[in-house]
């Protein structure tokens, strides 16, 4: 594939070191673009040569294939997409400030609304996507606009009322995010970082952090939990090769070494027939599956 020359496009780059897991082989295409108009070729020249685009985040909600992933992976990793800035009580971020540097700014800023997130690894443009939540509360909830990139290259902003947010889903995953403006609350700072503290407390106490992972891997059934069914079927601390479900929290599963992809699906695989066998239940995967 010929890229225009101002592009910086390699081949072959491993992914694995770009998630959370630390599994996936090496990406067909990946390149970093350093602004919207080294990303806007990227997103034509592939349309051209049909080649599919991954948009890549944090890395913290995902499973990548072995060997070739197919396509070009974008990661938005240049100063124009780590942007942060307020006014009056918004804050307007770019894609890919990761959650913590969010969470900190808005601290910094004394606004109150995005604690319920402290310790989820992503990226802001991966927890819009994904409308990530936690303890009854979604960052969808939060959003005035977000601005987009469609994949002919067309950007926009997408007023909150014409984007659908629903559990880890939205409708603006099928655009490249480019940034995000949400809208807070005035607090002081000390309560604020008390928030923080205490869901980061309940996070330690509910997770299993001891080894690579991807947070939750299925999605909770309705008004159930997808933990407490696997944990009921037995399956603490089952593998395939490397990968584990976690004895700690059931619906982890944990890379304790070298899982390969291909181990953890074998073992979501395992998950699901027990579950379905014992529950007549169908456990749908949170994470997203790059084949
Ligand atoms: C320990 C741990 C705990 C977690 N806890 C939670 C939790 O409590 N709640 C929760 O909701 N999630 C949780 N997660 C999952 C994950 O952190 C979130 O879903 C996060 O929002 C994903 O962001 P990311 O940047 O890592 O996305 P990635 O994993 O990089 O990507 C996820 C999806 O979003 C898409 N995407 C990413 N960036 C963009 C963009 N700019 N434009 C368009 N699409 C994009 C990707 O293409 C992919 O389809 C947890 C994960 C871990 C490892």
């Amino acid at each position: 594939m010929n890229w225009p020359k101002n592009l910086k496009v390699k081949a072959k780059e491993p992914l694995r070191n770009k998630t959370t897991f630390r599994i996936g082989g090496v990406a067909q295409y990946f390149s970093e673009p350093k602004n919207y108009s080294q990303l806007r070729g990227l997103v034509i020249a592939s349309k051209t040569s049909r080649l599919p685009i991954l948009i890549l985040g944090g890395g913290s909600n995902l499973l990548i294939r072995d060997g070739l992933l197919r396509g070009l992976t974008i990661k938005l990793n240049s100063i124009p997409f780590k942007r942060i800035s307020r006014k009056g009580n918004c804050i307007t971020a770019g894609s890919q400030v990761m959650l913590g540097a969010l969470i900190k700014f808005a601290n910094q800023q004394s606004l109150s609304g995005l604690e319920f997130l402290s310790g989820i690894p992503g990226s802001f443009g991966g927890a819009l996507a994904m409308n990530a939540g936690c303890w009854g509360t979604e960052l969808g909830s939060l959003v005035k606009e977000v601005e987009i990139m469609d994949y002919n290259g067309k950007i926009s902003i997408l007023k909150s009322k014409d984007i659908r947010f629903s559990y880890r889903d939205s409708s603006i995953q099928k655009y490249i995010i480019l940034s995000g403006t949400i809208r807070l609350k005035s607090r002081s700072k000390i309560k604020i970082r008390d928030k923080i503290n205490n869901y980061l407390n309940l996070r330690r106490k509910s997770q299993d952090l001891t080894y690579p992972n991807a947070g939750s891997i299925f999605r909770n059934p309705d008004k159930e939990s997808a933990g407490r069914l696997i944990d009921l079927c037995g399956l603490k601390g089952s593998h395939v090769g490397q990968a584990y479900v976690s004895s700690r929290h059931a619906n982890f599963i944990l890379n304790r070494g070298s899982a390969r992809a291909v181990d953890v699906l074998k073992l979501m695989q395992l998950v699901e027939n027990k579950v379905k066998s014992k529950y007549g239940i169908v456990l749908q995967p949170e994470i997203k599956i790059w084949r």
